[in-house]
């Protein structure tokens, strides 16, 4: 299986993704996982990144392009994967089609979560990550078992610089001019399926499993 996950920042995206990897077995690909890790290592790549992702702005088509070819060259993706966070743009995913092509490969699906903006606001607020392993936590909806410790790695969870107020508007400005288009895109391809984003966290995970399983037994 061959998925795209589309949505706002705060849709569920990653922790969907988390899940649906595990239950099909392909591997998730998130971009911000990649930038961030990058950044925390001090690599090329994150000192390019990261005035971008500060500001709540799009990393550059050529740069993010580069990244996702290179993780999706790995042997681990060659029964399918999933994407979290990319396409971002219609260049990118125009170019992603092409190289997908190439490579004699098609798309399985494109999930769009929908959630309306201003729960947007109170779950980014609201969002935590681990700092080691980047697995998603949320101070209401999704805490924890030991306060300020990863369920999984027991890493330590921190605050995305990010998802401070001022930046989380420009973010879903720059979400609904430029990300948002994608939608219409993967409709007319025939690839859309699009979930209520609002429900809890299980409820969609199960909106999301069946409308697949619905798809690849088509
Ligand atoms: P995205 O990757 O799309 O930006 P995340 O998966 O990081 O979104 O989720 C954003 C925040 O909202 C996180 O704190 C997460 O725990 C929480 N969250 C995700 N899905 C739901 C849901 N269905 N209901 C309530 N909270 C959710
Ligand atoms: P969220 O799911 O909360 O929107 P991500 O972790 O997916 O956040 O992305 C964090 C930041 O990384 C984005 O705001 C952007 O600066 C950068 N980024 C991630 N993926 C892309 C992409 N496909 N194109 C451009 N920038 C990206
Ligand atoms: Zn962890």
């Amino acid at each position: 299986m061959r998925l795209i996950l589309l949505g706002p920042p705060g849709a569920g995206k990653g922790t969907q993704a988390a899940r649906i990897g595990a239950e099909f077995k392909i591997p998730p690909v998130s971009t911000g996982d990649i930038f961030r890790e990058a950044i925390k290592n001090k690599t090329p790549l994150g000192e390019q990144a990261e005035r971008y992702i500060k500001a709540g702005e799009l990393v550059p088509d050529e740069l993010v392009l580069g990244i996702v070819k290179e993780r999706l060259a790995a042997p681990d993706t060659a029964q399918g994967f999933l994407l979290d966070g990319f396409p971002r743009t219609l260049p990118q995913a125009i170019a992603f089609d092409r190289h997908l092509a190439e490579k004699g490969q098609a798309l399985t699906a494109v999930v769009n979560i929908q959630v309306d903006p201003e729960v947007l606001v109170e779950r980014l607020s609201g969002r935590r990550i681990c700092r080691d392993c980047g697995a998603v936590y949320h101070v209401a909806t999704k805490k924890e078992q030991h306060p300020g410790v990863c369920d999984l790695c027991q890493g330590q969870l921190i605050q995305r610089e990010d998802d401070a107020e001022a930046t989380v508007r420009n973010r879903l400005a720059v979400y609904a001019q430029q990300t948002a288009p994608l939608i219409e895109y993967y409709r007319i391809a025939g690839l859309l399926l699009t979930v209520d984003g609002a429900q809890p966290i299980d409820d969609v995970y199960r909106v999301i499993v069946a409308g697949l399983r619905k798809r690849v037994e088509q």
